[in-house]
């Protein structure tokens, strides 16, 4: 399948769902269901992502009038269907998946009707280093594998770092921010091991969930993001962020994610405006006037609900406080792609695996077992380097090399797929990567606190802004209603 085929037929799809009226909102025309006064909305919302329409619905909620501005023409940003090519099978090309403690979208889950199933966590996964593959039981958490060895202590450890009375959401607060935040996790990790395996798996323990190397990212960044996997009640553990039952990829949803989003934007209705990106959020005499390509808007509070790696791409007029310029220069996304391969029955299941994989990223490092309309998938993320090396490269270049993979890691039947999908958020300017945005050593410590600080009316929404699973769809709604939140008590 080219992606672009698979994204034009979804795209067609879901402009006609959410009733795409783009413009209908400009300067002088009014949405039927909300109620401006004097030309100005309440506020607008840039970004029509979980967070931007886990805004929206707040402050509609709330009574307040809104605009959403979304630059794509579909609603959901980093949560994305795609059809594979032949068999039209509904795949998740981006966020796929939710587990405990992720009380947020859960609950929006049930409030439109989508629902979950267990993500398959039967027989035995594999950790794959160095061409062998090691079998361990689906029930222990990878990269716990066998032989562990030095990385034990060393998850250990990362694990008490992000545990007990951190600051989660504001981790230049915690009392060793500074060191920590000075080291990138490679350097974090090197300090408690030194063999190659032990490497590898500090490094995959880091890299899946973040898809970026090691190098990239400021410890402080990843220990916060540990911190991060719980809720108020729930102390965060690299147990739960890592895990199948009982964490973050325990559960997947029937017909894709992406059905929160699209009924999402549909109950929301003519408050959206699609082919809207924002070029201009210019602000005089405590009123903001948005410039898109789908028209001119202005609003008493606008929140810009998207990672702090894109929101730069805004011109801010009067320009933006050094702190929050030196917060965006700090962040960039992490690259990644998810291919799967359709198959006519679960092979890999008869053979006794969950469909789990833990690899070193030639070039997919991570699998797991997806699901659509009864059709066997096996899917798997490539990540950073491997990712960027295939991000130019054909089509049949990267099939070739991830059912290779497959075969490495579940044997030669992988070679008989009956269908396949991928998406290159890499390539997608309105994202830039994924599947979060990541900091570098230095940036949180000196800019943190302009992560979340409002500029004027201007408040900042997107899941990086999130205290508790901050990169997770669930983060994203929590930091949508918490700037609805800010907006309603100062309108
Ligand atoms: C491959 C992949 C796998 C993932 N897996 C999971 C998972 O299994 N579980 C999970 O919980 N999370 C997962 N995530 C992360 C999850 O998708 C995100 O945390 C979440 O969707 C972020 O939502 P957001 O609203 O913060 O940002 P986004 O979804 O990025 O929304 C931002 C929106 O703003 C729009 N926009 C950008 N610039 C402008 C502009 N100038 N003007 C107007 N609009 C603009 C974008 O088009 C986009 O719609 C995954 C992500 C990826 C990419």
């Amino acid at each position: 399948m080219s992606s672009n085929v698979s994204r034009r037929q979804f795209l067609a799809g879901s402009a006609a769902v959410a009733g795409t009226t783009a413009g209908v909102l400009a300067l002088g025309h009014h949405p039927a269901n909300a109620a401006p006064r004097d030309g100005v909305v309440d506020a607008i919302v840039v970004g029509a992502g979980l967070s931007g329409l886990a805004a929206a619905k707040t402050l509609s909620e709330g009574g307040a009038s809104v605009v959403v501005l979304e630059a794509r023409d579909r609603p959901g940003g980093r949560v994305h269907n795609i059809k594979s090519p032949r068999l039209g099978a509904t795949l998740d090309a981006g966020a796929e998946f939710i587990g405990p403690t992720q009380n947020h979208i859960a609950a929006l889950a049930r409030e439109y009707d989508v629902r979950t199933l267990r993500t398959y966590n039967v027989g035995d996964s594999i950790f794959f280093n160095d061409g062998r593959a090691q079998r361990m039981s689906a029930a222990v958490p990878l990269p716990l594998v066998p032989d562990i060895g030095e990385a034990g202590p060393a998850l250990a450890r990362a694990s008490a770092d992000a545990l007990a009375g951190f600051p989660v959401g504001e981790p230049w607060k915690h009392p060793n921010a500074r060191h920590l935040d000075s080291l990138t996790w490679k350097q974090y990790t090197d300090q408690m091991v030194s063999t190659q395996t032990a490497r590898d798996l500090m490094q995959v323990a880091m890299s899946a969930p973040l898809s970026v190397r090691p190098d990239e990212v400021s410890a402080l960044y990843f220990l916060n993001y540990i911190a991060a996997s719980g809720d108020e009640n729930n102390p965060g553990t690299l147990i739960r962020l890592l895990s199948t039952d009982g964490g973050a990829q325990e559960k997947l949803f029937e017909g894709g994610a992406a059905l929160i989003p699209l009924r999402m934007a549909k109950a929301l209705g003519r408050r959206m405006v699609y082919n809207a990106p924002v070029r201009t959020i210019a602000t005089s005499g405590g009123i903001a006037t948005v410039t898109s390509d789908a028209g001119t808007f202005r609003g008493r509070k606008v929140i810009v609900a998207m990672s702090p790696a894109i929101s730069d791409q805004i011109d801010y007029r009067p320009g933006l406080p050094a702190s929050r310029v030196g917060l965006t220069r700090g962040y960039h996304m992490g690259a990644v792609s998810k291919f799967a391969a359709l198959y006519r029955r679960p092979f890999w299941r008869e053979k006794g695996l969950s469909g789990q994989v833990y690899g070193d990223g030639r070039p997919i490092d991570v699998t797991f077992e997806s699901y659509a309309e009864d059709r066997h998938i096996l899917m798997g993320f490539i990540s950073a380097d491997a990712m960027r090396r295939l991000d130019r490269a054909p089509a049949h270049q990267i099939v070739r090399e991830c059912i290779g993979n497959f075969v490495d890691y579940f044997g030669p039947e992988a070679r008989d797929f009956i269908d396949y999908g991928i998406f290159k958020w890499d390539l997608e300017p309105w994202s830039r990567g994924g599947p979060v945005a990541v900091s570098s050593p230095g940036t949180l410590t000196r800019f943190g606190p302009a992560l979340r600080a409002p500029v004027g009316p201007i408040h900042w929404a997107g899941t990086e802004t999130a205290d508790y699973w901050t990169g997770y769809m669930d983060g994203a709604v929590r930091s949508g209603k918490r700037a609805a939140r800010e907006v309603l008590g100062a309108l």
